[in-house]
């Protein structure tokens, strides 16, 4: 008999919806049109580029105009970083960020810092949360942006976006925030965050990966990271990636039609998941536990583990999960996340991630409370071999 396969690793990735799989077919096939030519062809492709425009922008409150397609979430945050750095007078240059942010911000604010942009990257409490009163602390007269992440993706917790949004708007500095982890998750309107530019990923919420958004608020000015032909609006060259975007689109649809109804499912099963590990595996803890958190995450320290060889053990008895740290080389380096919350590096090296979507059921999360603690109790001790880095998605 096969094994049915229980999949706890929503943040790395999720699956494609079928009804956003159906949506992508045609464009795959028979309406295969550059959406810039003039013919049917184009013009059908067009079509399904504007329609798809409007659902990301509805799913975040924003206006279709103000919708940018790039290739994932990774290309959003460059986009946005190094396009607010590239239009700044060379007065302004200090950037303002968090050190939890996903390596798509760190990196790139680190490759800018070796071409003179000063970055402060602000620490974070033992929750996983980064204090507004610090972001003010940093302003300085040259401040050019402020990236803070909406959702960390290994802890799950929300940042306070709207507080940050008002001191950012207060001081004039453009405010971006990578939403990768939220957008679809928990409601998102841009106006209310107060967010210049935010940054989605289509494959964190039930569509293809190899596509996102970055939504620019009308007025803001970058300067394009891709340069080309006048796609996006002069935005972001390149020919369109028409079958993804019309399956983003369809994603960002069902996402927010079913944003409270499976909040609500994925959070009770989160909880029960959550509860029964605390109940059945001693010593056993949540990280970032006390703070505002996605409804799907959970980041569970159980003392005297290798999480990576949990990850493959409990993989081997069908569970997919996440270390929450990088192995290299036999040594593990904690990960950036778990060390700015103040966890030693072998409270690190004991974490696991658990984050969950739309697939789970009730009869999963019972099962998933025999296998972990079972395999738990058998790792207590056991080391990992030798292996390449692995950075948590
Ligand atoms: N930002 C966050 C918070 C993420 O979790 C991820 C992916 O894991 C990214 C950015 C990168 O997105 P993509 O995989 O679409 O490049």
């Amino acid at each position: 008999m096969t094994m049915r396969r229980i999949y706890f690793d929503h943040n790395a990735t999720t699956p494609v919806d079928p009804a956003v799989l159906a949506e992508m077919l045609p464009y795959l096939s028979a309406e295969y049109g550059n959406a810039s030519s003039v013919h049917s062809f184009g013009q059908s492709a067009r079509g399904a580029v504007e329609r798809a425009r409007e659902s990301v922008a509805a799913l975040i409150g924003a206006r279709p105009a103000e919708i940018v397609f790039t290739s994932g979430g990774t290309e959003s945050d460059n986009a946005a970083i190094c396009g607010i750095a590239g239009a700044a007078s060379s007065d302004r240059r200090h950037i303002i960020t968090t050190a939890i942010e996903h390596a798509a911000v760190l990196h790139t604010c680190q490759a800018l810092e070796r071409h003179t942009v000063d970055v402060s990257y602000l620490p974070v409490s033992r929750d996983g949360v980064v204090d507004p009163g610090d972001v003010r602390g940093a302003l300085r007269p040259e401040t050019v942006l402020i990236s803070v992440m909406h959702a960390n993706n290994e802890l799950g917790t929300l940042q306070p976006i709207e507080e940050i949004g008002r001191i950012a708007a207060e001081a004039g500095v453009t405010f971006h925030t990578d939403a990768v982890q939220s957008a679809g998750k928990v409601p998102l309107d841009v106006a209310q965050l107060g967010v210049h530019l935010l940054s989605l990923s289509a494959h964190k919420l039930c569509g293809p990966k190899g596509v996102g958004a970055l939504y620019v608020r009308k007025g803001v000015r970058l300067e394009p990271l891709m340069h080309g032909g006048h796609s996006e609006r002069d935005r972001r060259a390149g020919t369109e990636n028409v079958p993804a975007i019309a399956g983003f689109g369809k994603a960002a649809e069902l996402a927010r039609a079913r944003l409270a109804e499976q909040g609500a499912r994925i959070s009770a099963l989160r909880d029960r998941l959550e509860q029964g590990l605390l109940q059945r595996v001693p010593g056993a803890r949540v990280n970032g536990r006390s703070a505002p958190r996605t409804p799907n995450t959970c980041n569970m320290l159980f003392p005297g583990v290798e999480s990576e060889s949990l990850v493959i053990a409990l993989d081997l008895q069908g569970l997919a999960c996440s270390a929450g740290a990088a192995c290299s080389s036999g040594a593990t380096d904690p990960s950036h996340v778990l060390a700015a919350i103040g966890l030693s590096s072998a409270e690190a090296r004991a974490s696991v991630r658990f984050s969950l979507g739309c697939t789970n059921t009730d009869e999963e999360i019972a099962r998933a409370l025999e296998i972990i603690p079972a395999v738990v109790a058998g790792h207590r001790g056991v080391s990992p071999g030798r292996r390449e880095p692995v950075p948590t998605p």
